[in-house]
């Protein structure tokens, strides 16, 4: 080894796909801030620290991937003339590991030396190899696109906008790959408007199209709508342009979300952006705080909605004072360690639920019910029937059941699944409640409604 003064040691390793997950630092493993997603490409980075005698050179940095048979070392030699820069992809030595590098059974070790001398500088572990604690999400992330004509217009999902859709839902969901087939157009005989209106029957029908399929139960479907000519058309500004619930982990009825499907350029990313934030909603996350949405987070940790670490795009490296997380309203978006983690869980979980039998009763009984829309302005309507694998879970909330006379006959207590961007939300009242002698309308609060 060569004295401290003139060595380069290494002061920082991390694993990026599209959040920074630090292995180690200051010569210790620290534990991981986020899952590392196996059979998933990923960067890993090298933070170098020249001692103060340091005298530029090149220097050769190896990088040992054990991984059974498919164990192999990869090498890059580059000048190194100080110490490494954050925000400089540049100034770190990087080296890709293949999909099929990142599992349970990689080990991982890097050393530094002398480009020439092959003399030995810093090595990291200190001695045996760091073992990559992987997680796998069981499987791709599983969408069905469902093109909803409204207002005369029908979004195009023809093969260029579906790869785009994809391509970037995968760069920033923590799944191995994401995969989306198209559904057939769905059709509305009411308008959309962008202060809202509609939005809530729109959601209604999207997740009675699911209901009436009965995917697998890890599927989430994604109404794609185009409201207008053009987005601009559509809205002039400040418009809803997606709706979700924030689905709990068991409410398989609402894996679903809709959202525009407008592209001004190639270069537009904003219908991309909207599918991610709205199909986080639907995989279980509230807003984080930024551009002023309700139902924040209590717990997101960073201030502002940042990402909290530096993201990467799979080309550049994403500044996390800039980049604001996919479930704010803010931009430039990106997503952070946090949502990454919480999507991460929910995305295990449905994937773990295919072929298992406790998704299904053993008689496939399901639970019949009628949606109550509790909508944006206070104003309830009933919505779609459905035919539920279980009740969902959310807020308990009273319905009376009400006679001719207005007498009370009885109460039944259902679930409520609120919206994300307008008030209101879902009631799932049973329709056995409703077909009970003598009921001929219900109460909500204040406001009565006849049974359909
Ligand atoms: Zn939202």
């Amino acid at each position: 080894m060569a004295t401290d003064v003139d060595r380069l040691r290494i002061v920082k390793i991390a694993v990026y796909q599209a959040v920074e997950v630090t292995l180690a630092q200051g010569g210790a493993d620290v534990a991981p801030n986020a899952p590392i997603i196996a059979d998933r490409e990923a960067l890993v980075r090298v933070w170098l620290e020249p001692g103060v005698a340091w005298q530029p050179r090149e220097v050769e940095a190896e990088l040992a991937i054990g991984n059974g048979t498919a164990s192999r070392t990869a090498t890059v030699v580059t000048p190194v003339n100080a110490a490494s820069v954050d925000a400089e992809l540049a100034s770190t030595f990087t080296f890709t590991l293949r999909a099929s590098e990142v599992s349970d059974a990689t080990t991982l070790s890097v050393t530094l030396s002398d480009g020439a001398l092959h003399t030995p500088f810093d090595r990291w572990p200190e001695r045996g190899e760091h073992s990559l604690n992987t997680s796998s999400s069981q499987g791709p992330f599983t969408v069905t696109l469902v093109p909803v004509t409204v207002n005369g217009y029908t979004p195009v999902l023809d093969t260029p906008t579906v790869s785009r859709f994809e391509r970037y839902l995968s760069h920033v969901y923590p799944a191995s790959s994401v995969v989306m087939s198209v559904h057939a157009p769905i059709s509305l005989d009411f308008a959309l408007a962008g202060d809202g209106t509609g939005w809530d029957d729109a959601l209604d029908a999207l997740y009675a199209v699911r209901d009436a399929d009965a995917p697998a139960p890890n599927v989430y479907y994604y109404g794609v709508l185009t409201p207008g000519a053009s987005l601009t058309d559509y809205c002039a500004s400040d418009c809803v342009v997606g709706l979700s619930t924030v689905a709990a982990r068991s409410d398989e009825g609402y894996r679903g979300a809709i959202g525009t499907g407008f592209f001004e350029s190639n270069a537009d990313t904003f219908s991309q952006e909207t599918m991610a934030h709205e199909l986080g909603h639907a995989l279980g996350r509230e807003h984080a705080p930024c551009g002023h949405p309700d139902s924040v987070d209590p717990r997101y940790p960073y201030p502002y909605g940042q990402i909290g670490v530096r993201g990467y795009d799979g080309r550049n490296l994403l500044d996390p004072d800039d980049y604001k997380d996919e479930m704010t309203y803010c931009v430039p978006v990106w997503i952070s360690d946090y949502t990454w983690t919480g999507i991460f869980g929910r995305i295990n979980y449905v994937n773990g639920l295919v072929g298992s039998q406790r998704v299904r009763s053993a008689s496939g009984a399901r639970l019949r019910v009628r949606t109550l829309t509790l909508g944006p302005s206070g104003q309830a309507h009933w919505g779609s029937e459905r035919a539920l694998a279980r009740a969902p879970d959310g807020e308990p909330t009273n319905v009376e059941l009400l006679d001719r006379a207005g007498a009370v006959l009885g109460v039944v207590t259902v679930p409520f699944a609120k919206f994300d961007h307008l008030t209101g939300g879902f009631l799932s009242v049973p329709s056995e409640a409703l077909a009970r002698a003598g009921v001929t309308s219900v109460r909500v609060g204040a406001t009565t409604l006849a049974v359909p």
